[in-house]
């Protein structure tokens, strides 16, 4: 078998690992040895008596910042190989994005650093070039849930992982585009019926109408995926 993508996160709440990740598809991937996981606490590299990790804001303000010191001294101590890209989960950084996800998937897995409180010291960030990676538009109390979202993203994409490897194809973003609407049983739901054409069992027609399904939805919800479509130089995939 090949070797795991490996995934070590750094946190001060180990104890939320795997949590989600130990369920569903990606849970079962984790048992099977597809990928693995190594959650490590921050505190483990504080040097003084009272275990902390965290310093008030020099210039003033509120709330207590990770300082530079105990964190670069707990990412050494994780001793992840250099092939590994060392990420940040901020909301200062780069959105996450279905290419960026495949990218990593791609690779022999992360590094990933979570904050906590104000944020952390630049300094280590740039010390140890962290990458800084953001999953929306809106502040969470910590890099934890950022970061399962992350390795969530990239865990389904790993071979053998999904059931079907066209699914991953398919969906949503894979080609720029919202993915289309779905269906299934019953044929009638509360006076709604499944959109004729895809009981036709004519495929032609039904990737016609699930193409301008995608188009419909992207054009009309997504403004900015829709121009970056229209923009992008025509695909050459095979549908
Ligand atoms: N004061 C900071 C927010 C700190 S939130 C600021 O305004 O930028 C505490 C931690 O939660 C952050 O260090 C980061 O690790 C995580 N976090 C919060 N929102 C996030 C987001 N949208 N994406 C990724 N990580 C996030």
């Amino acid at each position: 078998m090949t070797s795991p993508w490996r995934t070590t996160v750094l946190t001060l709440f180990p104890e939320m690992f795997p949590g989600p990740l130990g369920v569903s598809l990606a849970g079962r991937a984790l048992a099977m040895g597809v990928w693995s996981l190594e959650a490590r606490d921050i505190r483990d590299s504080a040097t003084d008596r009272h275990r902390s990790v965290d310093d008030t804001p020099a210039g003033g303000g509120p709330g207590m910042v990770l300082r530079a010191d105990i964190l670069a001294a707990a990412i050494d101590a994780a001793a992840v190989p250099p092939g590994r890209p060392r990420l940040l989960m901020s909301p200062r950084g780069r959105p996450l994005t279905q290419s960026r996800v495949a990218e990593l998937a791609a690779g022999p897995g992360t590094l990933i650093v979570c904050g906590r409180f104000e944020g952390i010291d630049q300094r280590v960030i740039e010390a140890r070039a962290l990458e800084e990676v953001s999953i929306g538009d809106y502040v969470l109390s910590g890099g934890e849930i950022a970061a399962m979202a992350l390795v969530d993203a990239c865990v389904r994409l790993l071979p053998g992982v999904m059931g079907s490897a066209e699914s991953a194809s398919e969906e949503s973003f894979s080609h720029s585009l919202l993915e289309y609407p779905q269906y299934t049983r019953p044929q009638a739901f509360e006076g709604r019926p499944i959109p004729e054409v895809l009981l036709s069992g004519d495929h032609a027609k039904v990737a016609a109408w699930r193409r301008a399904e995608a188009e419909r939805l992207t054009r009309t919800r997504r403004p900015d995926l829709w121009a970056a479509h229209e923009n992008a130089p025509k695909s050459t995939t095979k549908e």
